[in-house]
């Protein structure tokens, strides 16, 4: 499954946001180094058709898209050197499909900042620096074996090339996702400054409903994207029902719980769309790549789908919910018969036709 890592200086509110996340209540301890075991948290990605399918259904149960979140121990100044709790963390990362990166926004004289203020421009710096200190070691110890390997003709010269370039880009202070560079060749080892980012500004709740403020802490980011939560009210957020969770996010200024814009913003950020299937058990979303066929997308749900694929009755959620029914849809010429160059749509309602 995809998964994006939680990263951050200590302190920032990492292990409150992830709490939220599995709806656990680990205590967050108010000191470095207490986040020391990586754990990994799934949350649903919301998706209001969902409800809307069920209605038209009269389905069941609703099931929703996940996304999964590994929480990784806060990085120090110094963890690329193995000092504190690094380079065995880092390594958690590296099988990470994206990175989320949590800074610390809020003021409280009570949680100690570990360099000693509050400054998010200062924090991501000195994340990315690790980041890509952790990187060009990995590099460093790859370059030479690529090297033998070449001679030796195991390996396409193709790769070294490439870690010989992404080296060069990371010595002149680039992040990998910024240098342009295909790393496809060097897929293998998993460098963390060429992952995909999202910035997760954990900030006091005035700073929610403050647009200029919001304005130039994504600044600081973009092209990468930002969420803005409070972490505290996020763990106070899953302990509500619905309503009261309705009225807080209102009270506070928010359209959507911080949680719920991580799990959208996360699934954009690795690429990822919905389709959806409905019958009277389940009305249920289903997760592909941007760009995926019909007969790939099939085969989520079963490897059978795809090797028998025939074809797919597609109708879009907004002509199905315009008609009512699928008969409707039918009957108006809104359901497509797709074959198997059919590129899917997020939101596409879907039967599939196969042989077994
Ligand atoms: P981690 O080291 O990054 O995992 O940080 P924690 O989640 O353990 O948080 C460190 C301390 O900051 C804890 O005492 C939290 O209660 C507190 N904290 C976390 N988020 C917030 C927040 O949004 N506002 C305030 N005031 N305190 C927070």
């Amino acid at each position: 499954a995809l998964t994006i890592g939680i990263v951050g200086l200590p302190n920032v509110g990492k292990s409150t946001l992830f709490n939220a996340l599995t709806k656990n209540q680990v205590l967050a301890a108010n000191y470095p180094f207490a986040t020391i075991e990586p754990n990994v948290g799934v949350v649903n990605l919301p998706d209001p058709r969902l409800k809307t399918l069920a209605e038209i259904f009269k389905s069941e149960r609703l099931l929703p898209a996940t996304v999964s979140f590994v929480d990784i121990a806060g990085i120090v100044r110094g963890a690329s050197e193995g000092e504190g709790l690094g380079n065995q963390f880092l390594a958690n990362i590296r099988e990470a499909d994206a990175i989320a990166q949590v800074v610390r926004g809020f003021a409280d004289d009570d949680v100690v900042h570990v360099d000693g203020e509050v400054n998010p421009a200062g924090d991501m710096e000195t994340i990315n620096a690790e980041l890509q200190l952790a990187d060009l070691q990995t590099l460093e110890k790859a370059i030479p074996r690529y090297e033998k390997e070449v001679k030796g003709k195991k390996t396409d010269p193709a790769v070294l090339t490439a870690a010989v370039a992404a080296k060069d880009a990371l010595d002149s202070g680039t992040l990998l996702s910024a240098s342009g560079l295909d790393l496809e060749p060097i897929r293998e080892l998993g460098l963390l400054t060429s992952k995909p980012f999202i910035f997760v500004f954990n900030v006091d709740e005035g700073v929610l409903t403050d647009d200029v403020r919001k304005a130039e802490l994504a600044a600081l980011v973009a092209p990468a994207q930002a969420v803005f939560l409070d972490a505290k009210i996020e763990s106070e957020l899953i302990e509500l029902d619905d309503d009261d969770a309705a009225e807080m996010l209102a009270a506070t200024g928010q359209e959507e719980s911080g949680l719920d814009q991580l799990a959208r913003i996360g699934f954009d950020t690795l690429g990822l769309q919905t389709y959806l299937t409905a019958g009277p058990k389940e009305a249920r979303a289903w997760t592909i790549g941007k760009g995926w066929k019909a007969p790939q997308a099939a085969g989520v749900i079963h490897t059978d789908f795809e090797k028998g694929f025939i074809k797919a009755e597609v109708i879009s959620f907004e002509d199905l919910v315009e008609c009512g029914s699928v008969l409707e849809a039918r009957s108006r010429g809104k359901a497509r018969l797709e074959g198997k160059d059919y590129v899917m749509k997020d939101g596409d309602v879907v039967e599939f036709r196969f042989n077994t």
